[in-house]
């Protein structure tokens, strides 16, 4: 990027990028230097292994050609547009300049669709905290393919599905609204760092009026709460989540017919009566207890399970594995999505290790101790601060999955962070931050954990799930744990992945003989 600032400078200098074949890095890089030179003429050189020197050479002809008429040809610029944006104090500017707070009724946000009950918690907790959450928009491939007209095709899946779903909401909404997309950031390999700042450029370029994409955090004053208060509203939602994401495929295997679409009713119930978190809280025990009474074939601790790993974007729903799921149900083996819950640990422990590691010191007592005695320094106080965050998730994931106990369908027990962390971090530098190292992590631990396989679902073009299949592929099959790796293009699953499916089945159900589970 510094390479444009310069070619912006100089009205006869003109930039030429030169790219590797399928570079995801490159895919986003690229679209900013479409919209960062405007009408300025840039040329991209994408270099295969088979690339010839004559394409090369027309290709740089016509770039000195275009060059040449651009030169002749001054482009006028485009008349202006605002962009609607989030600014501090818990307010939208909208793109006549009006400024809203985000708590008017006119404002609703929406959260991307990855998972249905992630994405229906998450609209109930940002309701409890007085925002008004926009109507679900269900995860559907013409999104994938609204999105794919939009983009290069070489940017990991997520971002068309994102991109589709915008254009959605951005379609179906009322006359007057202005609405908000939730848009995460996250760090490198992982380019979800530069999703923020694509979607960004995306609706200025297509003029969309308030629309504007939201992410809590400092500079924005936590959209106007108290960053503690907020955590306290989202945890519950995503612990709730992921609980009902696990009882939900239990059920796919051991329920008695109906008994899903029970699940699904009680759960709307639950959903329309829990209007603040008090209610919430209060209403659990007795929506536990109606799905304790939820019939079933068997136990579910005498089923093989095998954990899901990988993106979280791809691991919940099965739009991203069509038909697979029901594969390993019907031969009674229940798939167990790793938690959302399980990143928001790693995000809170991530900053811990990183502190402990320059006393030379791992997270845990000693490391509290020193960071007491440091409390009045930066180091030290952030330390007790992210201690603190991650000790209140752990106690509260402890505490919903307890009370879910009751239902007898829980297969899993709370996270073990600091444990998946330890192993990841054997493989993946700590320093990396994002999904690979505790995608590794778990991987790793899948065996002591007691499952009898493993699913490594990544979405199309996403680095980090490469690097982790690389790095889990050999160590699994040395441990002699079944794994299967996909990587979801979002369409449906071909024949030769089929096949490599009841291939992996068996294995696992081998596995699950082997280590005594009784099949019922
Ligand atoms: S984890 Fe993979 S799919 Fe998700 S944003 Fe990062 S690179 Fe893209």
């Amino acid at each position: 990027m510094n390479a444009v600032g310069i070619a912006k400078q100089h009205p006869n200098l003109f930039l030429l990028s030169v790219s590797n074949f399928s570079c995801t890095i490159d895919a986003f890089t690229h679209s900013m230097l479409a919209s960062e030179m405007g009408s300025k003429p840039y040329l991209v050189l994408e270099i295969d292994a088979h690339t010839a020197d004559a394409g090369v050479q027309t290709r740089l002809e016509a770039f000195l050609d275009i060059i040449h008429n651009y030169r002749e040809v001054q482009t006028i610029g485009a008349y202006p547009f605002t962009r609607c944006r989030v600014v501090p104090g818990g307010r939208v500017i909208r793109s006549n300049g009006e400024s809203v707070p985000l708590t008017d009724p006119r404002v609703k946000v929406y959260f991307p669709n990855f998972s249905p009950y992630h994405t229906r918690t998450l609209a109930l907790a940002v309701g409890w905290l007085g925002l008004h959450p926009g109507a679900l928009v269900p995860l559907d491939r013409t999104q994938l393919e609204k999105g794919l007209q939009h983009t290069s095709g070489r940017e990991c899946l997520p971002l068309p599905i994102c991109i589709g779903q915008l254009l959605q909401i951005h379609e179906h909404r009322q006359p007057g609204e202005i609405a908000g997309f939730y848009m995460l950031q996250g760090g490198a390999p992982c380019v979800s760092d530069a999703y923020m700042g694509y979607f960004e450029r995306f609706l200025t370029e297509q003029r969309l009026t308030d629309l504007f994409l939201f992410n809590p955090q400092q500079d924005n004053d936590f959209l106007g709460f108290d960053k503690y208060a907020l955590a306290q509203h989202l945890s519950p939602a995503i612990i709730l989540a992921d609980i009902l994401v696990e009882i939900d495929h239990v059920l796919r295997v051991v329920g008695h017919q109906g008994a899903l679409d029970q699940l699904r009713d009680e759960w709307e119930r639950f959903a329309q009566g829990a209007r603040s978190l008090d209610e919430f809280n209060a209403a659990l025990p007795a929506f536990v207890e109606r799905l304790a009474h939820l019939p079933r074939t068997k136990d579910p601790h005498t089923c093989p399970r095998v954990v899901v790993a990988g993106d979280f974007f791809t691991r919940f729903s099965s739009f991203f594995m069509d038909g697979v799921r029901d594969l390993y149900a019907e031969r009674g083996i229940i798939l167990k999505p790793v938690d959302l819950s399980e990143l928001f640990l790693y995000i809170a422990y991530h900053p811990m290790a990183e502190t402990a590691g320059t006393w030379g010191m791992k997270p845990g007592g000693l490391a509290l101790a020193k960071a007491c005695t440091r409390i009045f320094q930066p180091e030290g106080k952030e330390y007790i601060q992210h201690w603190m965050g991650y000790q209140t998730l752990k106690h509260e994931e402890e505490r919903y999955r307890g009370l879910f106990h009751e239902t007898g369908l829980l297969v899993a027990g709370p996270n073990a962070v600091s444990s998946i962390f330890e192993r990841g971090a054997e493989h993946v530098s700590p320093a990396i931050y994002g999904e690979l190292l505790p995608t590794v992590g778990k991987g790793l631990e899948a065996a002591h954990e007691g499952y009898d396989g493993m699913l490594v679902i990544g979405p199309f073009n996403c680095l980090p799930y490469r690097i982790s299949e690389a790095i889990l592929k050999p160590l699994s099959i040395q441990q002699g744990m079944p794994i299967l790796t996909y990587e979801s293009d979002g369409y449906a699953v071909s024949p030769s992945v089929l096949r490599q499916v009841d291939v992996h089945i068996q294995q696992v159900l081998e596995h699950a003989a082997r280590n005594h589970v009784t099949q019922g």
